[in-house]
């Protein structure tokens, strides 16, 4: 077996409680906010803190490479106020330094906004910038950028755009990309049926490369194809339906990464992760 299925789990009470809200509903791979993720500001950990992570995380039995820390909502990394993007780079930073402390590999972050003020390109340029200054400052913990739905002024909606990104960091082997299947379809990419899932993958290989595939997050979709709404649905009840899940499955270009549910019902989760196991043929 060579997925490795999860959640975005709650650390509230601290992260190190994530590791065992993870373990609860079956998991083999999770997701988690380092931090508060509606505040710019939370205090260091503290040494308790980050032994009491680590030691949930090897009871747990998961491996810091399926463990897929989000980024801060509040963090823009494109945008056109310089101070604020200032602002947003340190907390990146503070959030990249703390994944490093609880021993983790990965963050995964949204790619910003460029809120109508300026271009997409400057915008796409500025997420570089602000990427690379954060690859000067960390070590070891690959940036991974998440594909958005392209709601309002979010960029990241089309392969291009994460490809650009890629072109553009300094250190390419701390890059990665997280492809989310709610944001891919709503975005305009179709994975429903054998075929169109095919050409849709094939287009990501072509732009972006496999070898990027850092994660995914597996949600359906309340909205249709390429409506540009970001709203998330529970497997098989949303737009997407259940084939597609069944596609990646069995689809061993996504092996041995942290397959993420993000979908609405967390006290189904348990069920959501026994299901997708289920559709493994061998
Ligand atoms: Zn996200
Ligand atoms: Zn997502």
């Amino acid at each position: 077996m060579n997925k490795f299925v999860g959640a975005h789990v709650s650390a509230s009470g601290g992260v190190y409680n994530a590791p065992l809200n993870a373990m609860k509903i079956g998991a083999k791979a999770f997701a988690l906010f380092t931090k508060n993720q509606r505040q710019w500001k939370a205090k260091p950990y503290d040494e308790e803190t980050v032994r009491k992570f680590k030691e949930n995380l090897e009871k747990s039995g998961i491996k810091p490479k399926h463990v897929l820390p989000h980024d801060s909502y509040l963090i823009n990394l494109c945008h056109p106020d310089i101070q604020k993007r200032e602002k947003s780079l340190n907390a990146f930073i503070d959030e990249a330094k703390r994944c490093e402390e609880l021993g983790l590999h990965k963050l995964n972050f949204h790619p910003g906004s460029h809120l109508k003020q300026i271009s997409e390109e400057e915008c796409l340029d500025n997420i570089i910038h602000s990427l690379n200054q954060a690859l000067k400052e960390t070590n070891g913990v690959i940036f991974v950028i998440e594909n958005t739905a392209g709601q309002g002024s979010n960029l990241g909606y089309k392969f291009e755009h994460l490809a650009y990104i890629i072109d553009g960091a300094e250190d390419k082997n701390r890059i990665g990309v997280c492809i989310d299947t709610c944001h891919m379809f709503t975005a305009g990419y179709d994975i429903r049926t054998k075929e169109a899932y095919d050409k849709t993958w094939d287009e990501f290989d072509k732009v972006v490369g496999f070898k990027y595939l850092q994660g995914m997050h597996i949600n359906d979709s309340k909205p249709d194809l390429g409506s540009r709404v970001d709203r998330h649905h529970s497997l098989g009840k949303g737009k997407i339906g259940l084939d597609a899940f069944n596609f990646i499955m069995n689809d061993k270009r996504m092996d041995d990464i942290p397959l993420i549910l993000e979908t609405i019902d967390e006290s189904i989760w348990d069920k959501e992760i026994e299901m997708l196991y289920s559709m493994i043929k061998n």
